[in-house]
């Protein structure tokens, strides 16, 4: 488990079905109009109007807790790459000097797929973890065998991680997080509501069946089980909730060495530890160690690991096959050995050229709309537009790819393999620490489905993954394109200015750049936003939470208003007519829920709701196109209609 970046607010995303892109011009199918549900009229509901037949034909397969256009075009992915490991599989040893990534890729595919091997070595590939762990006799080899399973095994406590200053974009720091938790959020320990306490009821159940898995005795489980719950529930106290977490400023709390120690010996950690007692503390390492490695172990491990976090948590009915999942693993764990080989099949240069040409016109919208604000002073419009200016762009596959030697895989083991990769990625981090940010580097692999913006180096990642149909279509019309990934591009640009990005400066710095006046009005035009979508709710009783959300919406309410008005600039000079009877202004929308488009299972949809800070797909499509007069226009919304909101109530701010 690496340490989590505290960067790239990211972009949740979507796809639809792909035929690869075809070169031939057509615009057929860009716009599925067979998704259109006609019994639902586009003010009342424009996302079911837009996708209702849709989603109402596409029910979620079962080994899904989610199902939409982000996860069919992963569902596609895993098909490509796994042709792409099964090729690399074939590679010979030592043949070839030029096939490192290769060897790379197949070693630890070849190990994955070996389910009798598997399953004949259960956990012995851990023993000598179990052994550091059993061996801890003082609370000296307590912190040690805690910085041991910082290295990558596991991430018991709290996170640790090399990232950029804050405060010098330019230096890279190492950096602690709080973490230490294995339930997805510090509420559901500290909650006492009916639903939270059926998660932690559940939670202990499936803590005691991993103990017995370890060859516990039902009594020892029980024991061990509350143990490991009361040292996350001590953990989930002094845990910062998911809005606190959105403050920059109050998660940097920069101190040397010294400093921490002396922290440390503040926080009286001798005390602490010895009121749990060693023994305790040896049960949640060994339990955090299972638990997070889980999806290696024989099927007994990962069975277990499906029933609470895929089934309880997320509610899908089925395990993925074993060539899913490991297909899964091993693009995340080799994520750029394996995106150098997807990226040469599969990320045409006509899809960069077309997105680059986007951005910059969506950049130009931007320019002009910071200009025209009537609401921000001109000292801080000049810091706004240097900022935009100086936006830095990453699209497709990095330039210069992660440097894998000193990394050897074998066909020997599948968790030895996993450990080594993580070993690995631990080494090549700290190794960065103090050292200068390569500003180059990717944290997003060229196989995901998703964009990002990164406040650290204010630049913008769009991967190969996301530049294909329905977000990016190289056939389709100009509205549908600034409909779906228009609106990614924007979105990620709005990101650099929402109520945590607009706090670094052009350069990534964590810098005040707005005058006092201008911070303030801002705030009170967020605040909007915070109403209007803690207003929605998905399930009664269960609001999407507006603060932890906003800014998401900002960004989405942001991305869609530059991509429509870049697209009226296309429109003013191209003139398109309608295509089967829709104008260029109706297929804009209709592209722009075709790609949020997304059948959620309850458990899951509940769970995003407490963690996610991106809103549910139907408020992402209804909640900023109801703020937007274009889109009253286009599809003739009328007062009294379920989306109207008289204009002194609609949200605009970028
Ligand atoms: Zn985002």
């Amino acid at each position: 488990m690496r340490g989590g970046k505290l960067v790239a607010a990211l972009l949740l995303i979507v796809f639809m079905t792909g035929c690869q892109i075809k070169m031939k011009k057509t615009t057929e199918h860009a716009l599925d109009l067979k998704n259109i549900d006609a019994a639902v009229k586009p003010g009342t509901d424009f996302y079911h109007y837009a996708v209702g037949n849709w989603l109402k034909k596409n029910p979620i397969p079962k080994e899904y807790s989610s199902w939409g256009s982000f996860s069919i075009l992963s569902e596609e992915n895993l098909h490509r790459l796994k042709g792409i490991m099964e090729e690399a599989e074939k590679v010979k040893r030592g043949e070839g000097g030029g096939e490192r990534i290769e060897q790379l890729v197949g070693d630890f595919y070849a190990t994955g797929m070996d389910e009798k091997k598997i399953e004949a070595e259960g956990t012995k590939p851990l023993q000598p973890e179990f052994d550091k762990i059993a061996g801890i006799s003082d609370t000296n080899g307590l912190v040690k065998a805690i910085a041991h399973l910082h290295r990558g095994a596991a991430g018991p406590l709290f996170n640790f991680g090399v990232g950029a200053d804050p405060a010098d974009s330019d230096l890279n720091i190492a950096q602690l997080f709080q973490g230490g938790l294995n339930l997805p959020d510090r509420d559901y320990y500290l909650k006492d509501d009916a639903a939270t306490k059926k998660v932690r009821t559940a939670y202990v159940g499936h803590v005691k069946k991993v103990f017995q898995l370890m060859g516990e005795t039902k009594q020892q489980a029980d024991r061990d089980a509350a143990v490991v719950l009361a040292i996350e529930t001590g953990l989930a106290k002094v845990s910062r909730s998911k809005v606190e977490l959105r403050d920059p400023k109050k998660n940097y709390n920069p101190m040397g060495l010294k400093q921490l120690a002396g922290l440390a010996s503040r926080f009286n950690w001798p005390l602490y530890f010895s009121e749990l007692a060693l023994p305790e503390w040896k049960t949640y390492l060994r339990f955090c160690l299972v638990n997070e490695n889980a999806g290696y172990l024989n099927s007994a491990f990962v069975n277990e690991n499906f029933e609470f976090y895929g089934r309880t948590l997320n509610g899908a009915q089925q395990l993925m096959p074993r060539w899913k999942r490991t297909v899964g693993i091993v693009s995340g764990d080799l994520d750029q050995a394996v995106g150098q080989l997807y990226a040469r099949e599969y990320f045409p240069p006509q899809a960069k050229a077309r997105a680059v040409e986007m951005v910059e016109n969506i950049r130009a919208v931007f320019r002009g709309r910071i200009k025209g604000l009537d609401w921000m002073s001109a000292a801080t419009k000049q810091r706004a537009l240097k900022k935009l200016a100086a936006m830095t762009l990453k699209i497709g596959y990095p330039d210069k790819w992660k440097d894998y030697s000193g990394l050897t895989l074998q066909r020997d083991s599948y968790i030895s393999n996993a450990l080594r990769v993580s070993e690995f990625e631990f080494r090549r981090d700290i190794k960065k620490v103090g050292k200068p940010v390569d500003r180059t580097e990717w944290y997003m692999s060229p196989q995901t489905v998703n964009a990002s913006y990164d406040p650290s180096k204010n630049d913008i990642t769009f991967p190969a993954g996301i530049l294909q149909p329905p977000f990016f279509n190289a056939t389709a019309d100009d509205a549908v394109n600034y409909g779906g990934i228009g609106s990614v591009i924007g979105h990620e640009m709005t990101h650099g200015f929402d109520d945590e990005g607009g706090k670094y400066d052009a350069h990534g710095n964590l810098k005040d750049w707005w005058t006092a006046a201008d911070a303030v009005k801002f705030k009170q035009k967020a605040k909007g936003l915070v109403d209007q979508f803690g207003g929605y709710q998905p399930f009664r009783g269960l609001a999407v939470n507006g603060e932890l959300t906003l800014g998401e919406n900002i960004a989405d309410l942001g991305g869609v208003t530059l991509s429509f008005n870049a697209l009226k600039k296309v429109i003013a000079k191209d003139h398109p007519g309608p295509i089967d009877g829709l104008k260029p202004e109706q297929r804009f929308f209709l592209a722009y829920a075709q790609v949020w488009r997304n059948n959620t299972r309850d458990e899951r949809a509940k769970l995003l709701i407490k963690v996610d800070p991106h809103s549910p797909a139907m408020y992402r499509v209804n909640g900023p196109l109801s703020n937007l007069a274009e889109f009253y226009t286009a599809f003739g919304i009328a007062t009294g209609e379920a989306m109207y909101k008289a204009p002194n109530k609609r949200v605009e701010i970028w």
